[in-house]
């Protein structure tokens, strides 16, 4: 049986179309999935829509529509970057199925009894995170995140027991048997939890859900948080609640990809509520920074949000996925600018690949050769910077290869050369050509495919160029 790759991102609020920051996202885990795929394992990509939020709510009462409508609008403007970002994912989630809904119902109810109990509380909420904070969590009194003032909120609610696990997540996490990447997040989270980790709340009044949500089993005055909701997405989507196929299959999660706003919820939280039900761990929780644009965080009252639909119709799929991939540093934050964007496109895009693959065709189709032996599906050299999430740096590794193909080619002039002097040559170009095509696969899949096509065939033609420059 082959090896087994179960791989999710964070299912993102529905409040508003989907922005570049997210398409990151999609991107790395439409990478990795291609990557364990191309390595004939059994891939599982989940994605999906968190639609139980208050924010979904109030972006709904703005507009004056039900939320239902404006949840499903824009749940479909996520579900379409599957054929925009050409994606791979094997499911899409909402949080508003009924699949979903009854699983979050049994998860509630099979937690440890001990583990849910009801108090009065009176906290600092924001509705932007969708969660409390304590005074000593905030900037200025301003929620770090949004920089926004949280909500004094006073309330009877239920309480999950989380300060029972602190031990238990301190040692997990420190020995990498939940394995955090990268290190510095992994660190960040275990300073987290040595302060102290107190009991959250994981429920709401019906009132304060505006009546929006899924309800606390056999409680009808309470709607169940929206995290404690939410991270279960990952296994009710396997059919858990049911010991479904999937469930069987699939579970454990090899990775969770996600963005360093919710690295807590997902590396803390959720391995506590997977304790408490007996359900084994995730393997690993891949953090990902912010893109800034142009240098500043992207917002809606800066209107910098950059839409991937708009970016993708005006240079296509795969320079974006290249400029996410690459430009942005997989372990850090980066910047998305039009600028450098069209830089990076003339000189790795246009210049390098292009270029290399249109000299080499050309070459071919004057010679009238046909090459030999190509050796498919090799994808040697990815393993150690994919296995850390190195997107960047594997990209690196494949145009080092571009370029030293260019040299191989400008040192063997093959133009001043014939008969077998040249066929050598041209099969040692067309085969680096080849090779340099298998490894960019999952991270160019739609260029990789023109290319294979291009040099398959019985006969090897020059074609347009792949990139054409951008002025
Ligand atoms: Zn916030």
């Amino acid at each position: 049986m082959n090896k087994k790759f179960y791989i999710t991102t964070a299912i993102p609020y529905v409040n508003a179309a989907p922005h570049i920051g997210f398409a990151l996202e999609m991107i790395q885990t439409d990478t990795l999935a291609r990557y364990h795929r191309l390595l004939k394992e059994d891939v599982y990509f989940l994605t999906g829509s968190d639609e139980n939020s208050l924010k979904n709510v109030q972006a709904a009462e703005e507009k004056k529509i039900p939320v239902a409508k404006l949840v499903k609008q824009n749940s479909d403007k996520f579900y379409q970057l599957k054929s925009v970002l050409n994606l791979s994912f094997n499911d899409f989630i909402r949080t508003t199925e009924e699949r979903h809904t009854q699983g979050v119902q049994t998860f509630w109810k099979t937690c440890q009894k001990e583990d849910i109990y009801k108090k009065k509380y009176k906290g600092l909420y924001c509705i932007g995170c969708e969660t409390f904070y304590t005074e000593k969590d905030l900037i200025d009194g301003r929620c770090p995140e949004h920089k926004t003032k949280p909500e004094i909120i006073e309330e009877e609610n239920y309480f999950f027991r989380l300060s029972k696990y602190q031990s238990w997540l301190e040692k997990l996490i420190t020995k990498d048997q939940l394995r955090i990447i990268p290190k510095i997040r992994k660190n960040e989270i275990l300073a987290f939890i040595q302060r102290g980790l107190e009991d959250f709340s994981i429920s709401r009044s019906v009132k304060r859900a505006h009546g929006w949500g899924i309800p606390v089993p056999d409680d009808n005055q309470q709607i169940i948080y929206v995290w404690f909701d939410a991270l279960t997405n990952y296994i009710t989507a396997l059919d858990w609640q049911n010991n479904g196929s999937l469930f069987q299959k699939y579970w454990p999660a090899d990775v969770h990809m996600i963005g360093k706003g919710i690295s807590r919820f997902h590396t803390i939280y959720w391995p506590a509520m997977l304790k408490s039900v007996g359900v084994s761990l995730p393997k690993e929780v891949f953090i990902h920074g912010y893109i800034t644009i142009n240098g500043e965080k992207i917002s809606k009252s800066l209107g910098n949000i950059i839409d991937p639909f708009e970016m993708v119709k005006k240079y296509g799929i795969d320079p974006i996925r290249y400029y996410l991939l690459k430009e942005i540093p997989a372990y850090n934050d980066g910047d998305f600018s039009e600028l450098r964007f069209k830089e990076v496109y003339n000189a790795d895009l246009a210049n390098g690949l292009g270029n290399l693959v249109a000299r080499v065709a050309k070459l071919c189709e004057t010679a009238n050769f046909k090459p030999k032996n190509l050796s498919n599906s090799n994808y040697t050299g990815l393993d150690k910077f994919l296995n850390e999430y190195r997107f960047d740096e594997a990209l690196k590794f494949i145009w080092e290869k571009i370029s030293e193909a260019d040299h191989y080619l400008d040192d063997n002039k093959p133009w001043l050369l014939n008969g077998n002097e040249l066929s050598k040559i041209l099969q040692n170009l067309v085969q680096k050509v080849q090779e340099i095509t298998n490894l960019l696969t999952p991270f160019l899949p739609e260029t990789a495919e023109k290319i294979l096509k291009q040099f398959q065939g019985p006969k090897i033609k020059a074609e347009n160029p792949l990139f054409p420059r951008i002025k």
